[in-house]
């Protein structure tokens, strides 16, 4: 089931089930109470087949949408260099100082988190933090959402703690990453998470083999597959909760592929009216503008 959060004209959030048609139903939980945010949904583990769709259904182009989950409850997860040709294009571009080829691709997941509030629904603007930063990239990423939490999760159970996905666009300042080492300063400016535009149940992906692309104006710059991450999904999980409980609706940035704009020589990073559009099989398209 593809499912999307949006305002309502009266200015409440409801979550709804997006129809192949473009038609959006919004839902209600069997006892009639609305659906309002999807982590509770997620936490309360009702049947989405028992969900009520009674109220008249809209369209999608008449809809404020929102991220799908708007404010994560905490920092979002992420894996840095998961794609063996973009952890090369990385250090070929003399970001690690001192870095080779031999030594480009890492041996443990590398993770790092972003802020609650870099998230921004399809269609919103990413800041183009003009006068902040002079280096801002795009990221094109499959997002994992948890649904059940916990710790110690094994790689062979690690698909039953997966509510679905989305794509998120880990988008980064690359000269503050490079100049402060730790990167969540670079990754959590304001805007720099767009969420969306659906999440779609597990039942419905292999994320383990999704088509993956990215176009900044059109023009195609990443193309990828997920079967080329270098620690796969139940890996990312295993790792992740060996020591950390996850809990409902933790959002997992997998990492990127081969062609960020920092990946090209001389780089090609975003400018005020750039369009990223992020797409991935199955899921959909993911489009904001850079603005002021
Ligand atoms: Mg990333």
């Amino acid at each position: 089931m593809k499912l999307l959060a949006f305002r309502t004209e009266s200015g409440q959030t409801r979550i709804g089930q997006l129809k192949a048609d473009g038609e959006v139903l919004p839902l209600s939980y069997p006892d009639g109470r609305e659906v309002s945010d999807l982590v509770d949904l997620i936490k309360s583990a009702v049947a989405l087949n028992s969900l009520k769709t009674d109220e008249a259904a809209l369209d999608i182009a008449s809809v404020q949408l929102l991220a799908p989950i708007p404010r994560p409850a905490r920092n979002l997860f992420c894996v840095g260099k998961n794609y063996s040709n973009h952890a090369q294009e990385f250090t070929k571009s003399g970001f690690d100082a001192g870095q080779t080829a031999a030594d480009a691709i890492p041996s443990a997941p590398i993770i790092f988190s972003k802020t609650p509030q870099t998230v921004i629904a399809h269609g919103e603007p990413i800041w183009d933090a003009a006068g902040v930063s002079d280096a801002v990239d795009y990221e094109a990423e499959l997002a994992i959402i948890i649904g059940k939490g916990g710790r110690g999760i094994a790689k062979e159970n690690a698909l039953d703690h997966v509510w679905g996905y989305t794509i998120v666009n880990d988008v980064t300042a690359r000269d503050w990453q490079k100049r402060h080492k730790q990167w969540h300063m670079a990754k959590s400016f304001d805007t720099f998470a767009p969420l969306g535009p659906v999440a779609v149940t597990a039942d419905e992906l292999n994320g383990g083999n999704l088509d993956l692309k990215c176009w900044v104006n059109g023009e195609l710059r990443q193309d990828a597959n997920t079967r080329d991450l270098i620690f796969d999904i139940p890996t990312l999980i295993e790792t992740l909760s060996a020591g950390i409980s996850l809990i409902p609706g933790d959002i997992i940035a997998t990492g990127t592929p081969e062609g960020v704009g920092i990946g090209f020589n001389p780089p090609r990073f975003l400018k005020r009216g750039d369009v990223v559009t992020i797409e991935v099989t199955g899921i959909g398209r993911l489009e904001n503008k850079v603005g002021a």
